[in-house]
């Protein structure tokens, strides 16, 4: 699976609908500061299914909604949206009927979260699911926070493994095991 499109919608600065397009090869976003290049990685986390507002600098999950500037009152909702291309069908079964999967999250004030996986409502862990064998997702070793080579340095054996075992693509078997024993 690739990311071909990325959709902001009231998602932290970007209040306007605000399209990036992830060609083939390498993609480098470039701006001055606070122009909002890290809003996007953090984007990208969100719509995987990222929960900790930590992760996303806030104090509170709402806390991506626009907040509002001089001249623009804030937003009630923020949306996200990736556009993966399936064309080599590597989509776990049950969304792998197309060639293109659209993931949308949205999250509206004192209504929290909703995903939408090609129009179909779908839960938190479908969308984490979809993304637990594909080494990516929103706790993927793949998106490189700042601070977080030297976290992984520091870090004690056991969460060291879980971050080597996600990038092996073996944690979504860890995921359904535990499912499987709590039934
Ligand atoms: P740098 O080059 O310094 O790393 P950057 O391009 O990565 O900068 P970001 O950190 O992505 O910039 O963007 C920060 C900007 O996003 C700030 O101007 C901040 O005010 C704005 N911002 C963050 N959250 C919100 C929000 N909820 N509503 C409106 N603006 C927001
Ligand atoms: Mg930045």
């Amino acid at each position: 699976m690739r990311f071909s499109k990325l959709r902001l919608n009231g998602f932290k600065s970007f209040v306007d609908p605000t399209d990036l397009v992830i060609a083939d090869g390498l993609t480098g976003v470039v701006g001055p500061n606070g122009c909002g290049k890290s809003n996007l990685l953090e984007a990208l986390r969100w719509v995987m299914g990222e929960n900790r507002p930590t992760a996303m600098r806030g104090g509170g999950m709402e806390d991506v909604i626009f907040a509002g500037a001089a001249s623009r009152p804030a937003r009630n909702f923020a949306e996200v949206s990736l556009l993966l291309d399936n064309s080599e069908r590597l989509a776990p079964s049950g969304f792998n009927e197309s060639d293109n999967l659209e993931i949308i999250r949205r999250i509206t004030r004192d209504a929290g979260s909703a995903y939408k996986v090609n129009t179909k409502d779908v839960r938190a862990r479908d969308v984490s699911m979809l993304f637990a064998d594909a080494s990516t997702g929103a706790h993927s070793p793949a998106l490189v926070r700042q601070g977080q080579i030297s976290e992984l340095i520091n870090a004690k054996p056991k969460a060291r493994r879980r971050i080597l075992e996600e990038a092996a693509g073996i944690s979504g078997l860890y995921q359904r095991r535990h499912e499987a024993e709590l039934k």
